[in-house]
């Protein structure tokens, strides 16, 4: 007997046990327990023989600082594979908790969702990472026997430009009678930074993570991966999604990539390329601002509309693409400070792309956060690094009333505690999300793809579901997945990592 084959009949006697304890049982006063122990011998053995698949070759996965790390490697449907089996309790507990959230803004259906995955965005997905997604539903069955299927995750991976972009452009084209108020979201505070603002002239990145705490809070994953095609990438992400999405990440190419959305973004379009899709590939296969910009452009259906903010390590480069619908725009520099905090910029993409927004109301989030980035980075000229990076992404001084106050108008956001919320996306007052997570790193760590990471809030401050929820029974229904949000500390990850002994 080989050793596939001793492995074969191994798992053939468990199931063969599996069948006889459930067998035995039936019709015995004790059937049930033995009816769960027949289930919970299948599911041993099923993970016994999935354990030993090849695909899982090279992978590995460990935990530090409230962070779960994984290392994917190989052909598309084995890296698939690999993020499925890793992460299938973590897919399990965020898809639920995601599409809940989903359904409920959009008064919307889960099939409705799988639907719009289906027929609009699976078409237009490259072959590579469909054959990814397809490994991700392989992997998760494989070990936890998940009833998820590539529809269900191919929606789910959409979870940032189908409820918010397809969905209200939808409602539009229909004239739909009572549609819910959708907004495109206010996802995060960031900047970066080179030449004679930062302390030795390389470039500095920094980005904090700003969503419901729902979502924000399995926003865990540091997923280092080696493709069998393109670059090597470090980068954040969401189980189950094969993009960073909150997008903070390098490439072993030298590219720096990081965003934040665009306010009251409106425009969708149906025959375009999903945004999940486009930022991964970008990532992946871009060396340089131009091919970054380029992959962006190519198929851009408007979903997750975002400011990207670049580097390139190689070149000392920094850019800002302001990348719209019917607009885009492209700034570029060797030396400056670049920010984000929800706002466009430029004249045309306002006028086209997020008409609504206002620049001048001086007391909203994205505009109060854009004046202390001002402020901040100017203060810090010259000597910005990546410990003063972490200090401001837990920053809360409120621009609009000169104070101190942790709000939703600080670059560390904490809307939960803000009687106003963010009407410009919908949060109503005392909405449970802000900056869930702040990552940062410099060309010299990128190098060496490295960078820092703390879950929760970056000021350290905690979350805490139940007495939130006794204060403010208007979001009982968040009641199910709503977890402590509780901060851990400054964490370096790197490619190629292995748990500490
Ligand atoms: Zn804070």
């Amino acid at each position: 007997m080989n050793d596939s084959m001793r492995r074969g009949a191994a798992i053939l006697l468990l199931l063969l046990g599996g069948a006889a304890l459930w067998w035995a049982g039936n019709g015995a006063p004790a059937s049930a327990s033995a009816n769960d122990a027949m289930v919970a011998t299948m599911a041993a053995a099923r993970e016994r023989a999935a354990a030993n698949d090849p695909r899982l070759k090279g992978a590995s996965r460990f935990e530090e600082g409230g962070w779960i790390y994984v290392h994917l490697e190989g052909d598309p449907g084995a890296m698939g594979y690999q993020h499925g089996y890793l992460l299938a309790p973590e897919i399990e507990d965020g898809f639920a908790a995601v599409s809940a959230g989903m359904m409920h803004s959009t008064q919307r259906d889960w099939e409705f969702f799988r639907k719009a995955a289906h027929e609009m965005l699976w078409p237009k997905i490259d072959a590579e990472y469909q054959q990814e997604l397809q490994g991700i539903v392989e992997g998760l069955r494989a070990r936890s026997g998940s009833k998820l299927d590539v529809d269900d995750i191919v929606a789910f991976n959409a979870f940032e430009e189908l409820p918010d972009y397809y969905v209200p452009w939808l409602n539009k084209q229909l004239k739909a009678a009572n549609a819910p108020n959708l907004k495109s979201p206010g996802n995060c505070s960031a900047f970066v930074a080179a030449g004679s603002w930062t302390k030795d002239g390389q470039i500095v990145m920094a980005h904090n993570n700003w969503t419901s705490y729902r979502n924000g809070e399995r926003w865990r994953i540091v997923f280092d991966m080696a493709p069998k095609s393109g670059y090597r990438m470090l980068m954040d992400g969401f189980p189950g999604v094969i993009a960073s999405d909150d997008d903070f990440g390098i490439n072993s190419d030298g590219l720096m990539v990081t965003e934040t959305t665009i306010t009251q973004f409106e425009g969708w379009d149906p025959n375009g390329k999903a945004e999940f899709v486009r930022a991964r590939k970008a990532l992946q296969y871009a060396g340089s601002i131009d091919e970054y910009t380029k992959i962006m452009l190519d198929g851009n259906n408007g979903g997750y509309a975002n400011d990207w903010l670049l580097g390139d390590r190689k070149t000392g480069e920094i850019a800002q693409l302001e990348l719209g619908l019917k607009a885009y725009k492209l700034w570029r520099t060797k030396d400056g400070a670049l920010s984000g905090s929800n706002w466009a910029r430029d004249p045309k993409v306002l006028k086209v792309d997020a008409p609504e927004f206002d620049p001048g109301n001086k007391e909203s989030s994205p505009n109060a956060r854009r004046e202390r980035w001002d402020e901040l980075l100017k203060e810090n000229k010259g000597k910005i690094d990546v410990a003063l990076a972490e200090k401001m992404l837990g920053d809360h001084t409120d621009s609009a009333e000169k104070k101190e106050d942790a709000n939703e108008r600080t670059l560390c956001g904490h809307v939960d505690g803000s009687a106003r919320g963010v009407k410009e996306w919908a949060w109503q007052a005392y909405y449970p999300g802000g900056a869930v997570q702040g990552k940062a790193t410099d060309a010299t760590m990128a190098k060496e793809m490295r960078f820092m990471a703390r879950m929760g809030h970056p000021c350290g401050g905690d979350f805490l579901a139940k007495p939130f929820l006794a204060a403010h029974p208007e979001f009982a229904w968040e009641e199910p997945y709503l977890r402590d949000m509780k901060a851990g500390p400054w964490t370096e990850f790197r490619s190629g990592q292995s748990a500490k002994e």
